[in-house]
This record gives C-alpha cells, sequence and structure tokens, in this order.
C-alpha cells in the first residue's frame, strides 16, 4: 500500500519545508521504505524555467528534462531518488491541462470548476505512478490562508476522505516566535495557522514547529491541547548547524516515530543512519580549508546558485575539507574592480552557469586569470562557453571571438543550437523560437576522449549529465581552438555538439556545457567537484 504525507505550511513561508520533506524522506528511507517527494507550486507560471532566479532561486532541471522548483534538488540530494516531471506541478500547469481539455471540447459542454476538475487533477497529479513506492510526500508551496493554494488544500482533504483510513496524514509546519522583550516562546501564530487549517477540513495529526529556542514541556503541551493534536506529536525544529544535521535532529525530536505511529506502523527496523554519521564527521571535521571564487551574475542572492554551493560543499566532504565559496559579481571587474586583488586569493575559479551578455567580459577575464596563473578553474555551462572564447581570443587569435547569445558577430565561436537528437527524435529550433521551453534540456549522453583528464576523474568513457541550453560551443573552431591547448575531450555520440574542454597542461581546467552540480549529493559528491576540490587542495598548499 502506497502512503501519503501531505505537508503544509503555516505562521510565515521560508520555513524550510522542502528540507524537512527531504529530511523526513531521508529519515524513512533509512528504515528501508522506498519514498517519493512531490511538490505542488500555487503559482501561475507554467514552470520556474522562465521564473528569474532572482525571484525564485535556481530553476532545478531533472533528467527526464523538466525545468523545477530548486527543492526538488533539496529531495534529490537528501534520498538519492532522482525527481521527474512527474514530481512537480504548478496551478499554472494544472489550469493549461484543463483549458487545453476545454478547447478540445473533452468535458462534454459541462461547467468547469474548480471543484471538481481543479482539484481532481491535481489528485490525479499526486496519485499517478505510485505503485511500487511505500511513501508518497507531497509538499504544498505557500503558507495557509494564501488565495492561491486553496485548490491544492481542497485536493489533499479530499484525497485523505478518497484514500483508505490510516493511508494518508497531514504534517504541518509552523513557526514558534520568540519575543525577546518579553523572553518568551509565542504559540499563538501556530494556534491561529492550526486554526485556519482545520476550518478547510485538514486537521494536522504532526506539527513541525521551528523556533529559534528550545521549545519547554510546557508550550507543547499548551500547542497540543489547543491544536488537537498529542503532545508526542508537536516536534520542535530548532536551526540546525547544516543542512545535513537535520535527518538526525529531526529523528532526535521523534518525527520519524511519531510518522509510523500516526499511520500505525509497528515493526519498521530503526533507521539506518551511518551514512549522515559520515557526512557529519566530515563536515564538523575538516582537515583544511580553501577558498574557491564563484564569479557570477545572480551572486546577491545564494538561492540563485542552490546546486552549485551544495556541490562544491560535497566536493569538500570528498576532500575532508571546509570549502569556503566567494561570490564575485563579474560585472564589478568591468566597471574597474582589481581582479587581481579579488582573484588572487582563490584556489580555484569557477564559472557557473547564466544567461546575458552582463559581466561576460569580467567572467572572460577571469578565465584569463585562471589560464595564466595556472589556478585550477571549472567552467560550468556559460562558463564553459566563456572558457571556449576566452582560448579563441587569446590562445587562437580570434580577436573578435564571440556568442550570438550577445548579439550579432562574425567569429560566432559560441551559437544557437539549431538541432540536435532527442529521444522524441531530431529537435529543431530558430532564433524566433518561444522563450519557455525550448532549450536543450533533461539528460544527455556524452563520450569521453580515452586519454583526457576527465574521462580519469569519471573512470568511464560514456557519461550522462544534465543539460539546460540554447547556444552551444561551436565545434567549426575545434581546430585553433586546440592548437591553443583546449581539447575538446567529450562530444556528443554523435560527435556534434562539444560537452567537456579541457587544458592538459594547466594544473586543472575543464569546462562542461552541461551541470554536474544537478546531481551531486553529499554521500555521493560528482567526480568533477571532488576532482575539482581536490585540485584546489593542491593550489592552497603552493600559495
Ligand atoms: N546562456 C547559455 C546557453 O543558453 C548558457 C546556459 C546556462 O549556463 N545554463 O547556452
Amino acid at each position: 500500500m502506497t502512503r501519503y504525507i501531505f505537508i503544509t505550511g503555516g505562521v510565515v513561508s521560508s520555513l524550510g519545508k522542502g528540507l524537512m520533506a527531504a529530511s523526513l524522506a531521508a529519515l524513512l528511507q533509512a528504515r528501508g521504505f522506498r519514498v517519493r517527494i512531490r511538490k505542488f507550486d500555487p503559482y501561475l507560471n507554467v514552470d520556474p524555467g522562465t521564473m528569474s532566479p532572482y525571484q525564485h532561486g535556481e530553476v532545478y532541471v531533472t533528467d527526464d528534462g523538466a525545468e523545477t522548483d530548486l527543492d526538488l534538488g533539496h529531495y534529490e540530494r537528501f534520498t538519492g531518488v532522482s525527481a521527474r516531471q512527474s514530481d512537480n506541478v504548478t496551478q499554472g500547469r494544472v489550469y493549461q491541462t484543463i483549458i487545453q481539455r476545454e478547447r478540445r471540447g473533452d468535458y462534454l459542454g459541462a461547467t468547469v470548476q474548480v471543484i471538481p476538475h481543479v482539484t481532481d487533477e491535481i489528485k490525479a497529479f499526486a496519485t499517478a505512478d505510485t505503485e511500487d513506492l511505500d511513501f508518497v510526500l507531497c509538499e504544498i508551496g505557500g503558507t495557509v490562508g494564501d488565495i492561491e493554494s486553496l485548490p491544492f488544500m481542497e485536493a489533499i482533504r479530499q484525497l485523505h476522505n478518497d484514500l483508505d483510513r490510516g493511508q494518508s496524514i497531514f504534517v504541518h509546519v509552523t513557526l514558534v516566535p520568540y519575543i525577546a522583550a518579553a523572553g518568551e516562546l509565542k504559540t499563538k501564530p501556530t494556534q491561529r495557522s492550526v486554526r485556519d487549517l482545520t476550518s478547510l477540513g485538514i486537521q494536522p495529526d504532526i506539527l513541525l514547529c521551528r523556533c529559534e529556542h528550545p521549545l519547554p514541556d510546557s508550550e507543547r503541551k499548551k500547542i497540543a491541547l489547543f491544536c488537537n493534536v498529542r503532545p508526542e506529536a508537536v516536534i520542535p525544529a530548532l536551526d540546525a548547524s547544516s543542512i545535513y544535521a537535520v535527518p538526525h535532529q529531526y529523528h532526535a525530536e521523534g518525527l520519524d516515530n511519531e510518522v509510523l505511529r500516526a499511520f500505525g506502523i509497528k515493526d519498521a527496523p530503526a533507521p539506518a543512519l551511518a551514512r549522515w554519521d559520515d557526512i557529519m564527521d566530515r563536515q564538523q571535521n575538516p582537515e583544511g580549508e580553501v577558498t574557491i571564487g564563484v564569479v557570477g551574475k545572480y551572486v546577491g542572492l545564494l538561492d540563485a546558485y542552490k546546486s552549485l554551493h551544495e556541490a562544491l560543499n560535497h566536493g569538500g566532504l570528498a576532500n575532508r575539507v571546509k570549502v569556503k565559496v566567494k561570490w564575485i559579481d563579474a560585472e564589478l571587474f568591468e566597471k574597474g574592480e582589481d581582479l587581481v586583488a579579488s582573484l588572487e586569493p582563490m584556489h580555484g575559479i569557477l564559472v557557473p552557469g547564466g544567461f546575458g551578455v552582463r559581466g561576460s567580459e569580467g567572467k572572460i577575464a577571469s578565465v584569463k586569470f585562471a589560464r595564466e596563473r595556472n589556478v585550477p578553474f571549472f567552467g560550468i555551462c556559460l562558463g564553459m562557453q566563456m572558457a571556449c572564447i576566452e582560448g579563441a581570443r587569446n590562445t587562437a587569435g580570434i580577436a573578435d571571438a564571440s556568442t550570438t547569445e550577445f548579439g550579432e558577430t562574425t567569429e560566432p565561436v559560441v551559437g544557437l543550437i539549431t538541432e540536435w537528437m532527442s529521444k522524441e527524435g531530431l529537435q529543431k529550433r530558430t532564433a524566433d523560437t518561444d522563450l519557455g521551453g525550448t532549450m536543450r534540456l533533461g539528460a544527455y549522453p556524452a563520450k569521453l576522449a580515452g586519454n583526457s583528464v576527465v574521462a580519469g576523474v569519471y573512470g568511464a568513457t560514456e557519461i550522462s549529465e544534465r543539460h539546460r541550453h540554447r547556444y552551444e560551443v561551436n565545434a567549426g573552431y575545434r581546430e585553433p581552438l586546440e592548437k591553443g591547448g583546449l581539447i575538446f575531450s567529450g562530444m556528443s555520440p554523435d560527435g556534434t555538439l562539444p560537452e567537456i574542454v579541457e587544458r592538459p597542461d594547466h594544473s586543472w581546467f575543464v569546462g562542461v556545457q552541461f551541470h554536474p552540480e544537478l546531481k551531486s549529493k553529499p554521500f555521493d559528491p560528482h567526480p568533477l567537484f571532488a576532482s575539482f576540490i581536490e585540485a584546489a587542495v593542491k593550489q592552497s598548499r603552493l600559495v
């Protein structure tokens, strides 16, 4: 039987529901259960693909090519279960599906309404493809009381009724704020939030109370009494020292026990948490420290590079070092900031993915610095493209090298991808295609040259990585670039799309057209990040 855990949030946003869902799933998985986490986003965008990273954080890409909410990255990092298109739905997509159906006449003249049509669609999404699972955790974005999330609340209320008794539970995440002047934790916002939820017909089984100070027993009992839950089901969730400490912490507070109890499961094995112990041991006892400079555009909001930041940390875990990340705004180098002074203290330089011309000359200058000074360099997606333009300009004598993404150019070292093979057959694009959903997205294989640096790093010559790009390095420039020392060491299997470039004569210089950070996990660091940080450790011994 597949069981459902519906997770809602109250009081304020940003309580870390995604992390909570990921941690609970990890705990259930550690007890031998098969889990999957799904996210319902109440906004009207069809997917987050065209949303600014400033507003919404990074766009997480799945193997099957979906552009999803960044919470799916947490889910994957904590459980190792590859997220799929069917794990993230927005209200916009729900309405799009329904309206397309209505236009086709599928409703046979019926009035199309939120209840039952929208709620049915949401329920169908929650329950699709779940046969092989023990638990499906469904996280509802937003906060109880939002107008936008009402159809989702109604759908999970109905689903709870449709399912057998004991087949689904509600977990509500709230905030118990500390009022410094009174020296007290306040339970009223939690009470009101639960009242809002019960007015929608949802009685939570478990409350997860985020708090900055330990929750005294008296307050726990008070919340239980007023919110109609057992005191043991009021779980305090204090701020954790690291996100990877959260599963342990929730277990210690009894979260997974309470969940199993709410389902009436009595014979579950104790969770095997050795994997998390090892991560915490590596994190808490580093044997050194390296500083990585990330030269990008969205440096004001760390969520914009969530997976990248995590993958760098994982590289640190693999090498037992602490990774300090210095976020550097590439545009400042164009406005006169001293590049040498900024980059000299770095043990590694990374130019991440991005879109648009802003800051690009600063990024290209950073590549040049890394190349000339023999500092480990990692270019990801746009970062690889910048590495190729830098190579073309400064080592291949193509002074006007550029990308068509930045405007017309006589030397399109990087240009629009117009054709590529996907599982669905040949894909074609032109410059006028819509912005949304037109990129080369998701997992594609690549072949690596046997004697390359990257083949050694991967320990393989056939790999599969996730992509999200509209432009590509122009294979027509391979010869001059390789003469300049930049080797095309990974290509698409048909040999047309450059996937990896490297400089074998450099301490560590790799550019990749894909996003390896999306597949890195704390218990399974991505080999490229592990290797890059290893090179940075060597660099740190030199300076
Ligand atoms: N803007 C570049 C492209 O579309 C790079 C994209 C990226 O870095 N994700 O190809």
